[in-house]
């Protein structure tokens, strides 16, 4: 495994954090991020290096399959960090980050065998993921060409968009122009990454290669 310490954290401090030394002195004072991402745990997954953003651009939160819950009074990490990144930084843009391969998504379709580990945690959250599977096994009923994992990923993301709507002050701000949705899928493989289009209701390309 890595040396962190050599390898990893001398690294940063006597290469990036040089560099950017007036940057970071300027970021003590405070942030003002112009992106909130809401992406998933996996370790594949880095949306600074994705969006190729420096410290300060973005406020990120992460779980796993990067769901945003319903909105309920019962606090959750994922609810408190949309409430402050919207209500107190006032961030004027939000991208759900979805990703090929997501191993959130896949689990929905995972039967328990005997000897694996029990995992009660992963289940009771990946619930949240129920509507997308449900949307993505009726969609792949209608087109078998498509890959029920893909699909279930696209889903996913559409329904946290969806589910955003829930949350009263964001569909304040959206009413009144101040706050952008977006959501995002990004295949690992290639680096390719495609954008949901809310008038065709398809997901296309950001950039065509
Ligand atoms: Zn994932």
């Amino acid at each position: 495994m890595k040396d962190l310490q050599q390898q990893g954290y001398s690294a940063f401090l006597n290469d990036y954090f040089q560099e950017h030394s007036d940057l970071f002195a300027q970021l003590s004072k405070g942030q003002k991020p112009h992106t909130m991402i809401i992406t998933c745990s996996d370790s594949r997954i880095n949306p600074a290096l994705l969006l190729n953003a420096q410290p300060g651009e973005i406020f990120i939160s992460r779980n796993i399959g990067n769901v945003v819950p319903p909105y309920q009074p019962e606090s959750g990490s994922t609810q408190a960090a949309i409430e402050y990144a919207v209500n107190v930084l006032e961030i004027p843009k939000i991208i759900i980050l979805g990703h090929s391969n997501c191993g959130a998504c896949a689990h929905m379709y995972h039967e328990h065998k005997e000897g694996e580990p029990e995992l009660k945690h992963v289940g009771t959250w990946l619930k949240n993921i129920e509507p997308a599977k449900n949307l993505a096994v009726l969609e792949l009923h209608h087109d078998s060409s498509k890959n029920i994992f893909e699909l279930t990923e696209k889903h996913n993301v559409i329904t946290s968009l969806q589910r955003l709507m829930e949350y009263p002050y964001i569909l304040k701000r959206l009413l009144k122009d101040k706050i952008e949705l977006e959501g995002w899928w990004f295949d690992i493989g290639t680096g390719k990454a495609e954008i949901y289009n809310f008038a065709t209701r398809h997901f296309e390309p950001i950039i065509e290669k």
